[in-house]
């Protein structure tokens, strides 16, 4: 009997206890996803002086992802090294900010699917790089919290790695004659080449030292966000979007022509 009592009290209990808001919740209740982006990144996040909005690949998928969950969409810029403490700080709700997937970072935060493919290059002058072996004693910039520095650090292990807050700094030192190079992911490279005043001294040789998935990051457990951006990407792929986009700032007539050479899919 006291038994039976015990086992209505419980069944009670579960109809009564709500289940825990997650963050596609919380999102939706405030009608806001608020997504950390690059802000001096061109093409992916690029800061318009004038208007003081930030624009470029990644914020149409931030705006695309927002749109299919009925919500506003702010975004904020973050550096880097600031991406996975921005989310874990709640500044943001998600990072789509030129970030590459890997088991390190799965560790801390969750991903969507890829968006974007790439690999890590060279930016350096003219007629100086020709293989890997040429930068083995290079002084070499990138930004700090990056997977282009630990792979600077893992393939070229006698270099003398300079680090930076961000990438337009670092190109900004090459243009002065104080470093040989910098790395990141050649898109990245392309975008602030195209901007360098003595662009034509320059160049990115076909020296590739890495494939870099970029992933739309969540913080970690939040399973139902996660589809609900996978869900976003692959309906983006299948109804031409994401391949708009990408002609939006890689195609044929921008500054920074690229190949298409991937497709958003479920893994
Ligand atoms: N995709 C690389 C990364 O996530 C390099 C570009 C960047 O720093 O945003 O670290």
């Amino acid at each position: 009997m006291k038994f039976k009592h015990l086992l209505a009290a419980c069944l009670c209990l579960s109809l009564f206890v709500p289940a825990l808001a997650d963050d596609l919740d919380a999102i939706k209740k405030k009608g806001l996803l608020v997504v950390g982006v690059k802000d001096s990144t061109p093409p992916f996040g690029v800061r318009d002086v004038k208007t003081n909005t930030i624009a470029g690949y990644d914020v149409d998928f931030a705006l695309a992802i927002a749109k299919h969950m009925g919500v506003k969409v702010v975004v904020k810029a973050v550096e880097s090294a600031e991406r996975i403490p921005a989310l874990q700080r709640h500044d943001v709700d998600m990072v789509i900010a030129t970030m590459t997937k890997n088991a390190e970072r799965e560790k801390q935060v969750d991903f969507s699917e890829g968006y974007f493919v790439t690999g890590q290059k060279f930016v350096v002058r003219k007629g100086k790089v020709n293989n890997i072996e040429d930068l083995t004693k290079a002084t070499i910039g990138t930004a700090t919290g990056s997977t282009s520095e630990k792979q600077l650090r893992r393939e070229l292990p006698n270099a003398n790695v300079v680090l930076f807050e961000d990438y337009a700094p670092a190109m900004a030192a090459l243009s002065k004659g104080e470093l040989d190079a910098v790395s990141t992911d050649e898109p990245i490279l392309a975008g602030l080449l195209n901007k360098m005043p003595n662009k034509q001294n320059f160049e990115i040789p076909d020296v590739s030292i890495s494939i870099e998935i970029y992933g739309v990051a969540v913080r970690k457990g939040e399973t139902r966000l996660v589809k609900e951006v996978n869900d976003t990407l692959i309906g983006m792929e299948q109804s031409g979007e994401a391949a708009k986009i990408f002609n939006r700032w890689f195609g044929e007539n921008t500054a920074t022509p690229l190949l298409r050479t991937f497709k958003i899919k479920a893994h």
